[in-house]
């Protein structure tokens, strides 16, 4: 997710939960505006994916300092194995033991089939930052094990932290604001 230049979180339905959540952060005009680095931040982006989460429209999301904490370490750890996976290397054991761990809070999960249809239901007194955790660590963990991780590709384009799944053939920037600015980029050095 990325809001290159705008005010709301810009969705992409077709990445894997995890690679979006690596993507709650982004470079404007030269600064890094991370989207989950505050309470209300970290509230919002939760609430925009609640569908993603199998989250019902009416579980309350509040997010406190301590969420926050989980959020960027559960966001380290998550981009430390997506790192290792396209520089074919291999990720700190306290990152991979992270992921795996939070992974292991979905079996808290059932799927439940009322009249509107299937839904996930997690049992009271979960905290909401607990259960966000679970679900993208369990992403991060299938996407990982699964023939879709020869898809992921970390941006190149300049001041861009995002991951994305290649999933045209020869796609190459995770956006085509990120493909402009590169080639802008190229020009100008070309020119000087
Ligand atoms: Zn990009």
């Amino acid at each position: 997710m990325t809001t290159h230049g705008k005010d709301t979180l810009e969705i992409r339905p077709l990445e894997p939960l995890a690679v979006e959540f690596t993507s709650s952060w982004h470079y404007e005009a030269g600064s890094l505006i991370d989207e989950v680095g505050t309470p209300h931040g970290l509230a919002h982006w939760v609430d925009a994916y609640r569908p993603r989460l199998g989250m019902d429209a009416n579980t309350p999301v509040e997010m406190g300092a301590q969420d926050v904490t989980t959020a960027l370490a559960v966001r380290q750890a998550v981009r430390d194995l997506l790192d290792a996976l396209v520089d074919r290397g291999q990720p700190p054991a306290a990152s991979l033991g992270l992921v795996t761990e939070r992974a292991r809070g979905v079996r808290h999960a059932a799927v439940t089939w009322p009249d509107t249809g299937p839904r996930l239901e997690w049992p009271d007194g979960v905290r909401v930052m607990d259960l966000v955790a679970a679900q993208v660590c369990a992403s991060a963990t299938r996407l990982l094990t699964s023939p879709r991780r020869e898809l992921l590709r970390r941006c190149p384009a300049p001041s861009c932290v995002l991951f994305f799944s290649a999933l045209r053939t020869g796609q190459q920037w995770c956006s085509p604001a990120c493909g402009n600015r590169a080639r802008v980029a190229r020009h100008s050095a070309r020119t000087r």
